[in-house]
């Protein structure tokens, strides 16, 4: 096992009905700016909820922030966030209000020239404006971990960033909030959180067998659930297991002691940047690839994951790991997925050397958790997977 540090200071407030907790957790005199997404919380009462529970905390609201939380949209935020003097910020959504808020919270006490320095110069926030969310979504974990990804659609740039304070002071997880979230949303979610798990696990030596084993049982969870996920999510049962995996998958845990990967996220980032394709989808179309070019090197880790996984006990440990891929694929196109970038976009010719160029261009040359796939390899995986 690796050398690891670990903490995790955001508190988890778990279960049904804990939105109007909220008002406990906001400190004394702060000046809150609420920030959301499209409005699906005005549809669905979680406005209501969350009003009502802050009806004596003093309140400003901005919302609009879009999936894939845009950048010029943020600035805007970042204005009245000055403006109104605010002290404390409130996320109310998913992955993206919530990725959105961490930018802020960045921005809000960066004093360099421009806060896309932030993302361009990989610029760590030590300390950033304290915020807290409601998730309404499970999927990205960003609840309860402190890094986000923002878009700039003027340069179509899908960008990470991040840092020790950018961690949620604390995240509200009623699992109810699902009944409200549409089939494509919950079949992200779970192919996102299914990822993460992935980037994590799919790694070599083998060496933390206890990390192994939190990751295949969160993996075996999600499995599990999904099907009665997506048909009926008012199944407490399920929604419950459903939101607490997500978080688990990207909260740090599963990730200490053990090299990580990260290209399916490095890659898919870009299909989302170029085509608007929904990130998890983008993961769906990459991940098969990624693990056909890398066989030599993670097939043992693969084998390990068909067996544990997916109760794949024939054949030699290259059939095993080959069908562990053949089923993963399988898994995401059940939940509705597709897995070919083809299947998504007619102008697909010229996107492999275009990510391997931007690879290039940002210094991106080493990817993976031996640092060892070059813009070449990238170039490849993603031919693979038109
Ligand atoms: P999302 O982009 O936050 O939301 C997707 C859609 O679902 C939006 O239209 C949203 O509506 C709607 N929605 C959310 N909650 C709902 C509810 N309860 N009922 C009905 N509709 C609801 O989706 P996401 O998958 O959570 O986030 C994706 C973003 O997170 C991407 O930008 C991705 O790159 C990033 N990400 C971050 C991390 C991380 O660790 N920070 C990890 C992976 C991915 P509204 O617009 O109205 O909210
Ligand atoms: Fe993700």
């Amino acid at each position: 096992m690796n050398n690891f540090e670990f903490k995790n200071p955001t508190k988890i407030i778990f279960g049904k009905d804990t939105i109007e907790k909220v008002n406990q957790e906001i400190p004394e005199n702060a000046k809150v700016l609420l920030l959301y997404g499209g409005g699906s919380i005005k549809k669905n009462g979680i406005y209501e909820q969350v009003k009502t529970a802050l009806a004596d905390v003093d309140v400003t609201e901005f919302g609009g922030i879009p999936a894939n939380p845009e950048y010029a949209t943020l600035i805007k935020a970042l204005k009245v966030i000055k403006d109104e003097k605010i002290t404390f910020l409130l996320a109310v959504g998913g992955g993206s209000v919530i990725d959105g808020t961490k930018f802020l919270s960045a921005a809000a006490v960066y004093d360099g020239d421009t806060p896309w320095d932030i993302l361009t110069e990989n610029v760590r926030t030590e300390k950033g404006m304290p915020f807290g969310t409601v998730l309404t979504l499970p999927a990205t974990g960003s609840e309860m971990n402190s890094g986000a990804v923002i878009t700039r659609a003027e340069t179509k740039e899908k960008l990470a960033m991040g840092g020790p304070g950018l961690f949620p002071e604390f995240s509200i997880l009623d699992p109810q909030v699902i009944t409200s979230i549409p089939k494509r949303q919950l079949a992200n979610g779970l192919t996102d959180a299914f990822t993460h798990v992935l980037e994590q696990y799919m790694t070599y030596p083998i060496g933390a067998l206890l990390q192994d084993r939190f990751a295949e049982s969160i993996l075996q969870t999600l499995i599990e659930v999904a099907p009665t996920v997506l048909k009926d999510p008012t199944d407490y049962k399920a929604a419950s297991n459903f939101m607490w995996s997500c978080t688990m998958a990207l909260n740090g845990l599963i990730q200490k002691g053990v090299p990580t990967d990260w290209a399916v996220h490095a890659m898919g980032h870009e299909l989302t940047a170029l085509f608007g394709i929904d990130h998890a989808r983008t993961l769906a179309v990459i991940a098969p690839s990624h693990y056909k070019f890398n066989f030599e090197s993670k097939k043992e880790k693969l084998a390990q994951y068909a067996e544990r996984v997916w109760k794949i006990t024939e054949g030699s440990t290259d059939d095993k790991a080959y069908e562990a891929i053949v089923k993963t694929e399988a898994f995401f196109r059940e939940l509705g997925i597709d897995t070919k970038l083809s299947e998504y976009t007619k102008d697909y010719e010229g996107t492999a050397e275009k990510i391997s160029e931007r690879f290039i261009n940002r210094g991106w040359t080493k990817l993976g958790e031996h640092k060892s796939l070059t813009p070449e390899n990238v170039e490849k995986i993603v031919k693979m997977a038109y």
